[in-house]
């Protein structure tokens, strides 16, 4: 069979859903809490990437400066100096803010900037002593030694950058990719630039460009067209922005379709012959040097553009872990909401009606509240509840009637109607928890003599008259403990408790005068009557009324027999110990002793 699911069953399940909807919420909080630690790590490790490569960046940079002043005459050099120092103040101050985050970072150990510091200066003395020559004495020797120095320093720096990249794929490896291309982009814009230096000195002093510097100038080349491929093939990668594809086709175009294949030539056509090429040469340096401008922008807009992401997904993860809090909040109130108004609407209610049931059986009064959720099976509980109160009420009424009827009843059946005095069916329900434990009591059995003349004599109406006046000298002796009703015809009973005898012979005889007395006037004139009365005396609680009285009643008998209007007494418990040993004593019954 169906059965529908206990309460516990819906507390169970409400535990489980809020435990669940918590467990979710947390679940996700940690995925989102991952993600924006990534993101934030990865920033971390971006900025310090992003400064390793603009300082590699700016000790490229010192390179054409260097190359402008070493073609001029030092008397004439002096503002192409001044350009040089503040291109080697902006190296120095980049290395120092990426030095500087280094050392607040784990990487301190790892890198050994005084080695590079060191390095640096060297170069830049030998550059310096270089300069201080007539241009005449600056060999294409010294000055590609020179050229080579700088380009030992960008190779020292290598490691640096490459240390960053590491870190930052080692926090997030998704960018892995995108870091590479900005390495290798810093790479081809270092070789880039590099290019030059090997050819220029010859150049600008109408030599032969010495074997060697082709040589390695054509390495150069060929590393540049190297870095290129890798990176083309590399570039497809995230090119969705169209900054990033503008510059990428800048590249493309303006350095590989320019002043790559330029300077190619140039080199070319001067390792062969010696050319008064100074003009040349320095058209080649004006040409080629802007073009390599985009490689450079493409790194940086690389870079740009994944620290721009770092801090998009950190918002976003922010945002997104504010959310799952909000949301996971909202469930937890819900569901408590939810509970409360059960509660409230529900089980609250129900358990009210329980009350009011257990209070109607048991009769107990139970204030009652009116229902006021919006449950519908509540309220018609309510109502029926009502209902049945109501029914339970009238049922109430009517047995309190019914209760009050056969009490009247029961007082009609125990009632003598003509003398209003308890008959003997209402006799022997007094009698009934009246004989007391330890006590003696006395029946008397009163009788009208010759009452059947009267009836004769007077009529019926007459004589119930008589009846009812004999009734009331009877009633008037009527106490708690003294029990007075019509035993039957025109005999009455009197029942009492005493042990004084002696009090209760003066008692009957005081009866009996009073009735001897008695003068009834009735409606077919004056009547007078006398009484005949038998007492039974028993000693102790009694055994059966009905004995005591047949014992009365024999005493009664033989109050007429002496002749009537008189009072005889028999001792009970003297009958029920032998009536025949005890009447030749004489003490069965003592007549004439209390007689008129
Ligand atoms: P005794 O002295 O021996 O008692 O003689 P008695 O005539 O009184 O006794 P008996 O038993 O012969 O007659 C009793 C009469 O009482 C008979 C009956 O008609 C009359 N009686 C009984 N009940 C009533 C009643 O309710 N009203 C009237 N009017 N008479 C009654
Ligand atoms: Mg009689
Ligand atoms: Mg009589």
């Amino acid at each position: 069979m169906f059965r529908l699911p206990s309460l516990d069953l819906i507390r169970i399940s409400s535990i489980i859903a809020l435990s669940s909807s918590m467990i979710i919420g947390s679940i996700a909080l940690r995925g989102v809490l991952d993600q924006h630690q990534r993101a934030g790590a990865a920033l971390v490790e971006l900025q310090l990437f992003e400064l390793a490569t603009a300082a590699a960046t700016a000790i490229t940079k010192e390179r054409r400066p260097l190359e402008l002043a070493l073609s001029a005459e030092p008397a004439d050099a002096a503002g192409l100096t001044a350009e040089l120092k503040a291109s080697r103040a902006d190296a120095d101050r980049s290395i120092a803010r990426f030095r500087q985050l280094v050392e607040s970072s784990a990487l301190a150990s790892s890198m050994n900037f005084n080695f590079l510091t060191a390095l640096l200066r060297d170069e830049r003395r030998a550059a310096d002593a270089l300069l201080a020559l007539p241009l005449a004495e600056r060999q294409v020797s010294l000055q590609l030694r020179v050229a080579r120095g700088m380009s030992s320093i960008s190779q020292t720096f290598v490691p640096f950058v490459d240390k960053t990249a590491q870190r930052v794929i080692e926090a997030d490896e998704s960018l892995a990719g995108r870091v590479n291309v900005a390495r290798l982009l810093g790479a081809l814009y270092e070789a880039a630039t590099r290019l030059p230096s090997e050819v220029m000195p010859a150049l600008k002093r109408s030599e032969v460009i010495p074997p060697e510097a082709v040589m390695t100038s054509m390495r150069v080349q060929q590393r540049i067209l190297a870095l290129w491929d890798v990176g083309v093939s590399q570039l497809e990668f995230g090119l969705d922005s169209p900054r990033l594809s503008q510059a990428h086709e800048e590249i493309r175009s303006v350095y590989f379709g320019k002043g790559f294949p330029f300077l190619s030539r140039a080199i070319e056509t001067h390792s062969r012959r010696p050319l008064n090429s100074v003009e040349q040469a320095k058209r080649i340096s004006e040409v080629y040097a802007p073009t390599t401008l985009p490689i450079l922008r493409m790194r940086n807009l690389y870079v740009d553009a994944m620290m721009k992401e770092a801090v998009t997904i950190q918002e976003s993860t922010l945002l997104q872990m504010k959310l799952v809090v909000c949301l996971t909040v909202l469930i937890l109130v819900m569901t408590a909401i939810a509970a409360w108004v059960l509660y409230r609407q529900m089980l609250r209610p129900l358990l009210g009606v329980r009350d009011q049931i257990l209070a109607l059986c048991e009769r107990r009064p139970l204030e009652r509240r009116p229902y006021l959720g919006s449950v519908r099976a509540v309220a018609s509980l309510y109502k029926a509840l009502e209902t049945l109160e109501d029914r339970d009420r009238q049922r109430m009424v009517l047995e309190l009637e019914r209760a009050d009827l056969s009490e009247r009843l029961r007082t009609l059946s125990e009632t003598d109607e003509l003398t209003a005095l308890p008959n003997r069916r209402g006799l022997f329900a007094r009698l009934d928890g009246f004989g007391e434990q330890g006590r003696d009591y006395v029946t008397i059995l009163g009788d009208i003599d010759h009452f059947k003349a009267v009836n004769d004599t007077y009529g019926h109406g007459p004589g119930d008259e008589v009846l009812a006046a004999f009734s009331e000298c009877l009633r008037a002796r009527a106490s708690p403990d003294v029990v007075v009703a019509r035993y039957g015809g025109e005999e009455f009973a009197i029942v009492m408790r005493s042990d004084q005898l002696e009090a209760v012979l003066a008692f009957a005889e005081d009866l009996r005068a009073e009735v001897e007395a008695l003068v009834v006037e009735t409606s077919a004139g004056t009547i007078r009557i006398t009484a005949s009365f038998g007492l039974a005396h028993e000693v102790g609680p009694v055994a059966a009324w009905p004995t005591l009285f047949d014992i009365a009643d024999r005493a009664l008998y033989e109050a007429k027999a002496a002749g009537r209007n008189r009072v005889r007494l028999c001792n009970a418990t003297i009958m029920q110990l032998g009536a025949s040993a005890l009447s030749s004593s004489g003490a069965l019954s003592r007549p004439g002793e209390a007689a008129a």
